[in-house]
């Protein structure tokens, strides 16, 4: 699996971000990867290595930038030092060039219809579940099993 913080998940999901920087190379090109935000909870969606190679950072054009997520080189370059801690032009990262995997998005909404959280991630068995509040979503986004009162869970 890949790892993402959580708008470039949704920028992928959305079509906008095809391609990623790695500091390790370790998938194969055609492999298909489940990508995330944390180990402890299931892959939002699957994406296809489409191309696979080795670039120092200040080799990339605005193109590249752009296929990170929408982004300027400049832009890049601040989001890259956000995530890294440094930009360096030397350093050669693996790039990944992917597309996501059609179908394998599991949707669900961007608030909990109960309690209005974003913490609403992806489960078991395509389900989500909102982390502050227990609300569960089936794989269209619909609130299948509603918050139990604390008072019935603590007897469950
Ligand atoms: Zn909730």
């Amino acid at each position: 699996m890949l790892f993402f913080n959580r708008h470039h998940l949704r920028l992928i999901v959305e079509g906008k971000k095809t391609a990623t920087r790695r500091r390790k190379g370790r998938f194969k090109n055609g492999a298909v990867v489940g990508i995330r935000h944390w180990m402890f909870e299931k892959s939002l969606a699957k994406i296809r290595i489409l191309r696979k190679y080795q670039q120092p950072l200040g080799a990339m054009t605005e193109e590249d930038a752009n296929k990170e997520g929408g982004y300027t080189l400049k832009q890049f370059r601040e989001v890259w030092r956000e995530i890294s801690g440094s930009w360096e032009p030397a350093q050669v990262v693996w790039v990944y060039e992917f597309e996501l995997v059609a179908g394998s998005h599991v949707k669900r909404p961007e608030h909990c219809h109960l309690c209005g959280s974003w913490k609403v991630f992806p489960h078991n068995f395509g389900l989500s579940d909102c982390e502050d509040c227990g609300a569960i979503y089936n794989g269209q986004g619909e609130l299948v099993i509603p918050q139990l009162p604390l008072v019935l869970q603590a007897t469950a």
